[in-house]
């Protein structure tokens, strides 16, 4: 049996870190969850030596490409030989996006594959059999997902869905991260929160709030909504934050957060630099001489190498897949060392000095 435990040893404010142990392993919070497809982009040695300790796979993909041969597949831990965490994503917002309103089921989503044009239904009970199979380290409950800006009868019936499909993680509630809905709204969101803190599970997942928002909704909702939470309860945010965002995030006091950051940025020739993470776009023709590494001083394995700006530029101009491998390396490993930074800053209760230091150079 799985177990999981969680303690906050630092806070700031509303910041705080904490340990987190699932198994055998523990990682310190905050931390990012990795969403960029990273395992298939790098091995696990070298994801390993750059910081990464969560990944998250799009289960919904794994499950539409395999379906009843998914279990052939079998643990993703050991098809990548990857030895960190896995959270296995279900992708609910998607298949919503392409469900027409009678595909949204009371049992579930219904929609067309736009791949293969098949007709699929995507379930609660077929989310948890995939997030096991596929070897997630701590399972997400079944949410019915729904635009923040949504009509409120709508949201209220997001609400209601995502409680009663609770239910079916009940038996793995220790190891479960129970959605939070509501969209934009502080009523549906303390009703969707009471229903969880009903019961015992090991944390919530603060869902439907899009990177899209403005930084000042975005921010707004996430103190309010981390404000309804149980202090010692581990909290997930399931979005792939922008920069900004992620930090008013670990400011709020979120232990958790996606971020594909590293990997999006990589895939448009940026390596990510500095104190405040500005853009270095290697695609420009003024680094095409450019013998610097990425960032002097910079400890990850590409700088450390002394790969130069100039044969970076040169593969990525090639479209050589090495040139974005070698950003993403240098982009998680600076933004790892960015996150161990806000840890530090939390510990010395320097949070908020620390984080308006690198908004402002943002
Ligand atoms: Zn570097």
């Amino acid at each position: 049996m799985n177990n999981l435990r969680f303690i906050i040893n630092n806070a700031d404010e509303t910041a705080r870190t904490g340990i987190l142990q699932v198994n055998d392993q523990r990682v310190r919070t905050p931390i990012l969850v990795q969403t960029g497809d990273e395992l298939a982009r790098l091995a696990p040695l070298k994801l390993e030596q750059i910081g990464v300790k969560i990944t998250k796979v799009n289960g919904l993909k794994w499950w539409l490409k395999y379906g009843e041969e998914l279990s052939k597949v079998g643990d993703l831990h050991q098809l990548y030989h990857w030895n960190g965490l896995l959270l296995v994503d279900l992708q609910t917002d998607y298949a919503y996006q392409l469900a027409k309103p009678r595909g949204k089921k009371n049992n579930g989503v219904r929609f067309h594959d736009p791949e293969t044009g098949q007709l699929k239904f995507w379930q609660p009970e077929t989310a948890l059999k995939v997030q096991k199979i596929l070897g997630a380290d701590v399972f997400q409950s079944f949410d019915r997902a729904g635009d923040y800006y949504d009509p409120v009868d709508d949201l209220a019936a997001g609400v209601a869905q995502t409680q009663a499909w609770l239910e079916i993680n009940k038996k793995v509630a220790g190891m479960t991260f129970a959605n939070v809905v509501g969209g934009g709204l502080k009523k549906l969101r303390q009703e969707s929160v009471k229903a969880v803190m009903a019961d015992a599970f090991a944390g919530y997942e603060i869902s439907g709030i899009p990177s899209t928002l403005s930084n000042q909704e975005f921010n707004r909702i996430i103190n309010e909504m981390v404000s309804m939470l149980p202090n010692e309860q581990l909290r997930y945010l399931p979005t792939a934050t922008t920069l900004t965002q992620m930090l008013f995030a670990v400011l709020a006091g979120v232990d958790l957060i996606d971020s594909d950051l590293a990997a999006k940025k990589a895939a448009k020739g940026v390596a990510l630099v500095g104190k405040g993470l500005e853009s270095l776009h290697l695609d420009r023709q003024h680094f095409r001489f450019d013998k610097r590494p990425l960032e002097q001083g910079c400890g990850c394995p590409v700088c450390q190498t002394g790969y130069s700006r100039a044969l970076i530029h040169n593969l990525i101009i090639d479209g050589r897949f090495y040139g974005e491998q070698l950003l993403l390396q240098h982009n998680l490993f600076t933004l790892n060392r960015l996150i161990n930074n806000l840890q530090q800053a939390i510990a010395a209760q320097q949070i908020k000095s620390f984080v308006q230091e690198l908004l402002y150079n943002h």
